[in-house]
């Protein structure tokens, strides 16, 4: 048998956040519909055309976006069913739904249960109301320690985000105490990155918001990855925190070479060793149009350390051998183990967590 992961992409916001650079968009339920329907042709197609379909098995169903809580009830049927007409899936498929907090109520979470959705991520990034609104989001501080609370009445696993760079040390660290009580048992901490095209960018050229410091940003990230650790979190990924059990299987995936096929715009899929990029506009999705990248054993030395050392899998010294690179015969890697930054255990090679917030430097004396 051979595990597969589906990653299904609900482009639909309610607004644009002022950070915001993923493909979503303000759509009505008519253009909505269109869409699933183009992605429900997508999943048949793949389920049609792939091989190896008879073999596998979905271990992990992950609905990202946008925001999938704005799809109606009745859109995630008609994915459920073209999900269950051409997929086996596992007795304990992990299946993800990524919500806002202002867009969950009691009914659309025991729809999603019903559905058999077991794990809820949550896109809290802050407790601060004055920053959230400051970001554009829709929610406050009551709205997303409500939503918390209700959405724990139906689901144990429940994971939230929060965005290191919009808060310091001190607010970030009390914030995921909150997350804690509440019995949320995953939390991921992204960077704040300001991309072009967006309103945050033009409000800090206006000096109407001002970044962290990087200084202040490696503070926030260490005092949290130490904070987390000491209350039974374990960092396996460098910005994914969770207590034992709660990994989550989905992300595990695409840092340990397994295949993914995603579905919708913009979606990647990595299939029996071939990279796939769907476009990243709702045109050329509807046109079929996607890019492939060939097998290129060079990229794989490097996606593979690149993604392993960031993940407590850590890197396969024999994995990298078979692909021609024995990594134990670079200077750098020598010296990093020598200092103890990295550490050989197993045949795999491991990034040592307090390195983590230089581990871009690290890789790149690797690869
Ligand atoms: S909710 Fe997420 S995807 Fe939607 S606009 Fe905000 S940041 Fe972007």
């Amino acid at each position: 048998m051979k595990d597969l992961s589906v990653y299904i992409h609900i482009p639909f916001c309610e607004r644009k956040c002022n950070y915001c650079a993923f493909v979503s968009y303000c759509l009505s339920e008519e253009k909505q519909n269109e869409y699933i329907d183009k992605l429900i042709f997508e999943i048949k197609s793949f389920a049609k055309n792939d091989k190896n379909i008879k073999e596998r098995v979905v271990k992990t169903i992950y609905f990202g976006g946008g925001t999938p809580s704005l799809l109606s009830i009745q859109n995630f049927h008609k994915i459920f069913k073209a999900i269950n007409d051409n997929f086996k899936l596992s007795q304990n498929t992990e299946i993800t739904i990524e919500v806002n907090p202002n867009s969950v109520d009691v009914e659309k979470l025991l729809e999603y249960k019903k559905l058999g959705i077991n794990r809820v991520s949550v896109g809290v990034q802050s407790l601060s109301s004055r920053t959230l609104k400051q970001i554009g989001r829709l929610h406050d501080k009551k709205t997303a320690l409500n939503s918390i609370k209700l959405i724990s009445q139906y689901f144990d696993n429940i994971s939230a985000d929060l965005i290191i760079g919009l808060q310091g040390e001190k607010n970030i660290t009390k914030y995921a105490k909150k997350l804690i009580k509440l019995k949320v048992k995953h939390i991921s901490c992204y960077m704040l990155e300001i991309h072009e095209n967006t309103k945050m960018l033009n409000l800090v050229n206006e000096k109407k918001y001002k970044p962290l410091s990087d200084d202040m940003v490696v503070k926030a990230y260490t005092k949290l990855s130490k904070f987390l650790t000491k209350n039974g979190f374990l960092q396996y990924e460098i910005s994914n925190f969770a207590q034992k059990g709660y990994e989550s299987k989905h992300n595990l995936t695409y840092w340990t070479f397994k295949d993914y096929v995603g579905f919708g715009v913009s979606a990647h899929s990595y299939i029996d060793g071939v990279r796939y990029e769907n476009a990243s506009n709702l045109k050329d999705y509807y046109l079929g149009k996607r890019l492939s990248e060939p097998k290129s054993e060079k990229t794989e030395i490097e996606e593979r350390i690149m993604l392993g050392l960031r993940c407590y899998e850590g890197v396969s010294i024999k994995k990298l051998k078979d692909l021609g690179y024995n990594i134990l015969e670079n200077e750098n890697c020598k010296a990093f183990l020598q200092k103890g930054i990295l550490r050989k255990e197993n045949g795999k090679l491991f990034l040592e967590p307090s390195y983590y917030v230089v581990s871009d430097y690290i890789i790149e004396h690797l690869i």
